[in-house]
């Protein structure tokens, strides 16, 4: 997981100052010692360390108190402050012209994840914004790319701009802008081309391409996974280019943070979004605020709701509610929650974004089987309507029967009845103490 040993060194100096009633100076500088060692550790440029080490310390040792939190947690609260303004405050937005269509310019070095966010991107402005998005292709020099671009316009059914490779970059994006104003396309994604090293020629042309595009946003794309030398190219793409903000990819690796922590402080430029997987939907808004509460171990609770809001069908939320007060819970209801979770994306990844998680032993090992919950969807489908509803008249001969159209085995379904029997059991429970409290008059 990413940032996990800055998670873990961080957590566990906070740890040691989260009860304390009183706090001296010097348990303010025992502490900002072991943080900047742990951001150190996590590859933070020395300087935004040194920055952010001294605006902790001046603003923990005299700072206002605050009634309803120890000086502990007053302690904890500013370094979660001041990680998050480290990393650009508040959330940024993407521009959106006066007059469509927004040009957005992706710009990158080689590998980087270039051609695949511009995909992911386009994708999110038309799932998430319901856009209208052009993607064009303009690395006549890589021979792949064109139709590497291709193949995500296809994967995602959006259309793509090429003129091949014997055409300037220059003249193609001139011409998708056109093709752009008579489709009536409102984004213009350009994929600019990519070098292995920042060279002259390339940034010329990028200037070029600039020049006569006028792009509404500038978006330079980095791997986190390399660290430092993410940010160098984010510094010398600014100062050659001047970019509008910076997409960070493989934010689901194994990265140490220290290009998320650096970049916003070294090129005030803000981090616009995350790659966090190869898939076309792999894409997020990057949120400071959240991700410093991640890295201290607050949990991800917001983004975690917006996943479950955007995935989840209200009325049905409803409907499944009543069933569980009125208990007319059936194996059809637990066959549509199951598809629903599993909609918000592997249970694994999910399981990380509560607080604490970091914190269980194991949890970063633990594999959800994915087999497993398939297996699960095969035995109830393989159950007659009557015996969803009613699932005490499956009998050991109706048992066998289900193992085999599931295939699976007779252990696997009474493993699965035995958990539905338990669950009914709880949901028993909860409602009934739900009944209680209401007499009481506690809000649920
Ligand atoms: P380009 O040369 O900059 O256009 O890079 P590509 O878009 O071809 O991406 C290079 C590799 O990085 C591909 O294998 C992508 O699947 C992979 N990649 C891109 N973004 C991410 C990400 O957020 N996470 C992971 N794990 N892989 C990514």
């Amino acid at each position: 997981m990413a940032f996990e040993g800055l998670a873990d060194r961080l957590q566990g100096t906070i740890q040691k100052i989260r009860g304390k009633g009183k706090i001296s100076e010097a348990d303010v500088k025992e502490m900002m010692r072991e943080v900047r060692l742990a951001l150190l550790e996590a590859d933070v440029n020395f300087k935004v360390v040194k920055q952010f080490v001294k605006k902790v310390s001046e603003r923990a040792v005299g700072q206002e108190v605050m009634k309803s939190l120890t000086p502990g947690q007053q302690v904890i609260k500013v370094v979660q402050e001041e990680l998050t303004e480290l990393m650009g405050g508040e959330q940024s937005q993407i521009a959106v012209a006066k007059r469509p269509p927004t040009v957005i310019m992706m710009v990158g070095l080689q590998g980087a994840g270039k051609t695949t966010t511009t995909g992911k991107l386009a994708n999110l402005l038309r799932k998430k914004h319901n856009r209208k998005p052009l993607l064009v292709a303009a690395d006549i020099y890589r021979p792949a790319a064109i139709k590497q671009l291709e193949t995500v316009g296809k994967q995602l059914s959006l259309p793509v701009f090429s003129l091949g490779d014997q055409v300037s970059p220059v003249e193609i994006a001139k011409q998708a802008i056109e093709k752009a104003k008579e489709e009536h396309h409102d984004y213009v994604l350009i994929d600019t081309a990519g070098r292995l090293h920042i060279d002259e020629d390339l940034m010329g042309e990028l200037k070029e391409i600039k020049e006569l595009s006028n792009p509404d946003e500038i978006f330079l794309v980095v791997d986190a996974m390399t660290g430092q030398d993410a940010v160098n190219v984010a510094q010398s793409f600014d100062d050659a280019l001047g970019i509008s903000g910076v997409v960070l990819t493989k934010l689901d690796g194994d990265t140490r943070g220290g290009a998320a922590l650096s970049i916003r402080s070294v090129t005030q430029k803000p981090i616009k979004f995350v790659g966090m997987g190869e898939k076309m939907d792999a894409l997020e808004p990057f949120h400071p605020e959240r991700m410093a509460s991640r890295i201290l171990g607050m949990g991800d609770v917001l983004s975690l709701i917006e996943k479950a809001q955007a995935n989840v069908d209200e009325e049905k939320a409803k409907e499944l509610e009543q069933k569980m007060r009125t208990m007319s819970f059936t194996f059809d209801d637990f066959l549509d929650q199951l598809g629903q979770v599993r909609q918000m994306g592997p249970l694994d990844e999910l399981l990380k974004m509560m607080p604490g998680a970091n914190k269980m032993k194991g949890l970063d090992k633990l594999q959800v089987d994915e087999k497993q919950i398939s297996h699960v969807e095969a035995i109830i489908q393989s159950m007659t309507k009557n015996e969803k509803i009613h699932p005490e008249t499956i009998n050991a001969s109706r048992r066998k029967r289900i193992a085999k159209g599931s295939g699976t085995s007779i252990q696997e379904v009474n493993r699965l009845l035995k958990q539905f029997e338990d669950m009914k059991k709880m949901m028993k429970q909860m409602s009934g103490m739900q009944g209680k409290g209401k007499k009481k008059g506690m809000k649920f």
